[in-house]
């Protein structure tokens, strides 16, 4: 066994079944990819439309690709052709781009809302005043051809274990009150994506239902 694939074995000795791992290869070459996909691995994380653009030809058809890095309007249109699902949806206006994109070839595209739970990093996402605002205020179930399945969030990098569980609560939370509030008969609205290599054990104590994992699985970046 090559070490991604011992890696990944591991990984999945320790994760719950009912918990999806997402290998997130950003940065990493295409051959790392295969190695991974050899165990079985089919969920593929990128967070650059480029480079996620430039892998995929290299690769199998059937890896699911997942978005999480933060997408600019005006590439939209490259990735809904094929993409598997968007986690980093982080304004209304990304949204109804991703709706419109998809309407027009058809396709009905899963997306996460991410929610920042980060107290003390800037980093992108709604804040959930501004996401019930928004949900509250515009007709998201006038937007046919996407799908959202549930929420997104990155914890503080930090040793501080309390505060990353804190945060992972806090989106737990979140989950709940939109899934009573906006999704209560939407059974797809079910993902609460959190957990990354150096924090995704607490992630799943917190009730994670899928962790973004790249260093732990390719090595340090
Ligand atoms: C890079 C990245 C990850 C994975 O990070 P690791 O610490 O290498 O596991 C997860 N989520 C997002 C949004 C990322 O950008």
């Amino acid at each position: 066994m090559t070490t991604i694939e011992e890696n990944i074995y591991n990984l999945k000795l320790k994760l719950p079944s009912d918990v999806r791992l997402v290998a997130v290869s950003k940065t990493k070459p295409a051959g790392d990819i295969i190695e991974a996909y050899n165990t079985g691995q089919r969920y593929f994380g990128e967070n650059r439309v480029q480079e996620l653009l430039n892998k995929k030809d290299l690769l199998p058809e059937d890896i699911e690709w997942h978005l999480i890095g933060h997408l600019q309007s005006n590439k939209v249109k490259y990735i809904v052709p094929f993409i598997a699902m968007i986690q980093s949806i982080d304004t209304y206006k990304l949204l109804v781009t991703v709706n419109s994109e998809a309407l027009k070839i058809n396709r009905i595209v899963d997306c996460l809302l991410q929610i920042h739970i980060a107290i003390e990093e800037t980093k992108f996402g709604f804040l959930m005043s501004e996401l019930c605002e928004n949900l509250q205020s515009c007709d998201i179930s006038g937007l046919k051809n996407i799908r959202i399945c549930g929420v997104m969030g990155m914890a503080t990098f930090t040793s501080d274990t309390n505060k990353v569980k804190k945060e992972f609560g806090y989106l737990r939370n979140c989950f709940q009150s939109l899934k009573d509030c906006y999704f209560k008969s939407e059974s797809y609205f079910k993902e609460i994506s959190m957990g990354m290599s150096g924090d995704y054990e607490l992630a799943v104590q917190e009730g994670s239902t899928m962790v973004r994992i790249g260093s732990l699985i390719f090595g340090e970046r």
